[in-house]
């Protein structure tokens, strides 16, 4: 048995935003990431990430990408969320047919993570909901039972997720993270600001090396090189405290990538974290 991890990095989607979505403080409109009264030059489409994990301890999931449903009708999937994000899922791209590609059902799925419960992270859910776990933060969970306007609650209904408490402990801006296996190999990191629950994952090999997933603590590796937060925050300070804890995590020499889910220049790729 090989006790390398292996990350799959996988584009399980993409999404069209306004520029000012994914680089805040570029734009000075306050409204601009809604992309209303604005014209289709400041449009940009960036791919929607998801990970898988396998590891010798369990097959694990970060995130779901678009439902398929989306090839049909985006508005059945977004409703009045399409003026804001419009998705696209080629063929071949959704996270079901990816695991198959890959030889996997989603029933082999150990642990399905989500980083977050928005749309673009969240939509693919129903299309592996026979993942033997599914896990969100807990504030994250809270928040999404009551903000109808960044979460839409049908992409989780009928669908046992399970919340996790992050624990006290060295990790993140705020030092709250949660070990998945007891072990310290996959820990996921309270960065909240963007969404009040969001997790950054630390896939972290037998010899120190480390893979830092960031999800949307920002947009792009641009992101904590310049420190620009996204354009939708729930906290702002909070925003830049966790995307700063990015920017420092990721100049670690035993950082071998630190990946935004949302970056144009990251193509889908694997990494092997070996002994
Ligand atoms: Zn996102």
């Amino acid at each position: 048995m090989t006790t390398d991890i292996k990350i799959h990095v996988l584009h399980t989607g993409l999404v069209k935003v306004d520029r000012a979505l994914p680089f805040h403080d570029y734009y000075r409109n306050p409204l601009a990431f809604t992309g209303l009264f604005r014209s289709h030059v400041n449009q940009v489409t960036l791919p929607v990430s998801s990970y898988l994990i396998e590891h010798p301890k369990g097959l694990v999931l970060i995130d779901t990408g678009w439902n398929e449903v989306v090839r049909q009708s985006q508005w059945r999937e977004l409703g009045p969320q399409v003026k804001i994000n419009k998705a696209y899922l080629p063929a071949g791209w959704s996270v079901r047919e990816q695991l198959a590609t890959l030889g996997y059902q989603p029933s082999d799925i150990d642990y399905l993570m989500l980083s977050h419960l928005h749309s673009d992270h969240a939509s693919g859910l129903k299309l592996v909901k026979d993942a033997k776990h599914i896990l969100t933060s807990e504030p994250e969970w809270q928040a999404a039972q009551h903000d109808k306007m960044r979460y839409i609650s049908k992409m989780w209904d009928g669908v046992n997720v399970q919340t996790f408490d992050y624990e006290h402990s060295q990790l993140g801006p705020f030092h709250q993270s949660f070990d998945l296996f007891g072990d310290g190999s996959v820990q996921f990191v309270a960065t909240p600001g963007h969404s009040a629950g969001l997790s950054a994952t630390i896939v972290t090999g037998k010899d120190g090396q480390e893979v830092v997933l960031a999800a949307d603590v920002g947009y792009a590796q641009e992101s904590w090189e310049k420190m620009v937060t996204p354009g939708i925050v729930v906290d702002r300070k909070a925003a830049i405290e966790s995307l700063a804890w990015i920017k420092q995590e990721a100049a670690k020499p035993n950082v071998v990538e630190a990946l935004a889910n949302h970056d144009t220049k990251v193509m889908p790729h694997v990494i092997t974290l070996s002994d």
